[in-house]
């Protein structure tokens, strides 16, 4: 356990999910020692789905949840060291750069992989906030269990919210897929499985505007085409809203260090993991606003590692 400062050769990985063990897999087969900062949520975000069906090597599907532990158990065999911590601050005006966890503890190293992901969206309503754990949520695997044969509603017209919507059939007794377009942006295969679903209701180019509920959430206000000839608004009635439009990555203890885009993704130069900081590297969703799938994150931590060798030998530190 790390109460002190972190020795010059290890590399500090943020993050693990599967660029952030990707990372250490390559790093510990290399013979180079790696710290992983676990975060918040251990594992990523693949840990709040449910069957993995298109990471390679898996033709029946993993259980997400197995897949990561999978990973774990790998980076584990290759030496490196898993802090169960956050990170919750760090300082990159100069290397070896410093990170502070959520115990105080105070780790420095002149290599850092950053792969801290990203987080859930939501819509910027105050009901979110007030009804938080009482009817709304960002993970239907996770929270799905407290709805069986209750209405709920799922909002988001992506893979994620056909996913969560499915998911939730299983367990409630009708899902409502609020969409603000009038069509769905998800792949073809799981635009399918949501069409095919009797449970599922879809609501095409309706908006929730907020929620209603004396105990937790007992529905939802809806507008239907807002703006136009037609709108109309009316109350939905539902158990639980369900979140799933998209998400934002986790670089704001980064700043003002490190470069990022308007949306905060971490600028990398072209499909390097390379920042604009010598020694830092990014990898996994935290950098990548197009593809975000668990494959390109763990290939990119295997840059991310290649790269952070490359550079520990630049500073002739095996
Ligand atoms: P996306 O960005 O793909 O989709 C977000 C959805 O939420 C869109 O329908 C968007 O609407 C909607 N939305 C965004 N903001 C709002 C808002 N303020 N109010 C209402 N609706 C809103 O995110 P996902 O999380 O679905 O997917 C992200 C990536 O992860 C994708 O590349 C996806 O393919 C992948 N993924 C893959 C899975 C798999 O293969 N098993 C599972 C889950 C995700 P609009 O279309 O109007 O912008």
């Amino acid at each position: 356990m790390f109460n002190a400062q972190c020795s010059m050769n290890n590399v500090l990985i943020l993050g693990s999910g599967p660029a952030g063990y990707t990372a250490a897999i390559y790093l510990g087969r290399s013979g180079q020692k790696a710290t992983i900062i676990e975060g918040l949520q251990p594992g990523g975000q693949l840990t709040t789905t449910t069957v993995v069906e298109n990471f390679p090597g898996f033709p029946d599907g993993i259980d997400a949840n197995e897949l990561m532990d999978n990973m774990r158990q790998q980076a584990l065999n290759y030496g490196a060291e898993i802090l169960p911590n956050s990170a919750v601050s760090t300082d990159l005006s100069r290397s070896p750069y410093t990170v502070t966890l959520d115990d105080g503890t105070v780790l420095t190293s002149p290599v850092l992989i950053i792969a801290t992901g990203a987080s859930a969206k939501y819509l910027g309503l105050s009901d979110e906030e007030k009804y938080r754990g009482m009817g709304v949520s960002a993970c239907a695997t996770c929270d799905g269990f407290f709805y069986r044969r209750k209405v709920v509603a799922v909002v988001g017209g992506g893979d994620t919210a056909c996913e969560e919507a499915t998911y939730l059939a299983g367990l409630a007794e009708k899902v409502y897929l609020v969409v603000r377009k009038p069509f769905l942006r998800a792949t073809q295969s799981m635009q399918q499985r949501v069409f095919d679903n009797p449970k599922i209701e879809i609501l095409f180019e309706s908006n929730v505007t907020g929620l209603y509920g004396t105990d937790g959430v007992e529905g939802a206000h809806i507008v239907h085409r807002k703006g136009e000839a037609d709108e109309r608004t009316y109350d939905l009635p539902i158990s639980g809203l369900f979140l799933a439009i998209g998400h934002k990555p986790n670089s704001d203890i980064f700043l003002p260090w490190i470069e990022t885009d308007e949306q905060g993704y971490i600028v990398t130069r072209g499909a390097t993991p390379v920042t604009n900081l010598p020694g830092v590297f990014a990898a996994g969703d935290v950098a990548d606003p197009l593809y975000r799938q668990a494959i390109n994150a763990a290939a990119s931590g295997c840059r991310a590692a290649m790269e952070a060798i490359n550079f520990m030998k630049s500073l002739n530190v095996d």
